[in-house]
């Protein structure tokens, strides 16, 4: 899966944003890494910073594109300096050297997870399929997390393996260039949504 920061907001960015924040405001930020700062982790991150060199957090969007597949918003914080500066001190997985940020001033940390908020860029059931296993998959992690509170069993591995199983064939299939009316990945000969498109539609509907 190769997402990235988009280089220019498009049609379906603007609708995106529209969908998280509206009337949000994109900024394009230079990441500017703070010593000790872990990939990801951007709360914690923005955390330690504010103990170090005051300043505040600023909740928001982080955008991602996946080029021709999906766009993708995931909750995110920056640091605002005493000055008033938004910074972005978390490292990239992918060393991205900017990100675009979407301010969302309804929103605050409050330690529970967040899912991302994903828009198809083209009508296709494998990338419809992708999306909704990765909603899926999220909403299994959330009951889990739910649960270990509870002294339960904390991640439910017999729903989250066919859903992780899912995602991955589906994301495999999606960076090969595979289209719905495609030979499945899976080697039968049939099109995608006659074969595992079908079985996908019944989990996830369609
Ligand atoms: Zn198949």
């Amino acid at each position: 899966m190769k997402t990235t920061t988009p280089p220019r907001i498009t049609r379906h960015i603007q609708q995106l944003i529209e969908k998280v924040v509206p009337g949000g405001d994109p900024v394009y930020l230079t990441v500017q890494p703070e010593a000790g700062a872990v990939v990801n982790e951007c709360f914690p991150n923005v955390e330690a910073k504010i103990a170090r060199a005051s300043g505040r957090m600023l909740c928001g969007w982080q955008i991602w594109e996946w080029p021709h597949v999906m766009v993708e918003a995931e909750f995110h914080a920056v640091w605002v300096s005493p000055e008033g500066q938004l910074v972005e001190i978390t490292p990239k997985p992918h060393g991205e050297a900017t990100i675009l940020f979407v301010p969302d001033a309804r929103r605050t940390y409050t330690g529970t997870a967040v899912d991302n908020v994903r828009l198809p860029v083209r009508d296709d059931l494998l990338v419809r399929h992708f999306i909704k296993a990765s909603e899926a998959i999220v909403q299994v992690m959330n009951r889990g997390e739910r649960a270990s509170q509870y002294g339960q069993v904390s991640v439910p591995v017999h729903e989250i393996e066919p859903l992780m199983m899912a995602q991955s064939f589906l994301g495999h299939s999606i960076s090969s260039g595979l289209r719905d009316h495609d030979p499945c990945l899976c080697g039968s000969g049939g099109k995608y949504k006659r074969c595992h498109g079908r079985s996908f539609d019944l989990v996830f509907g369609q």
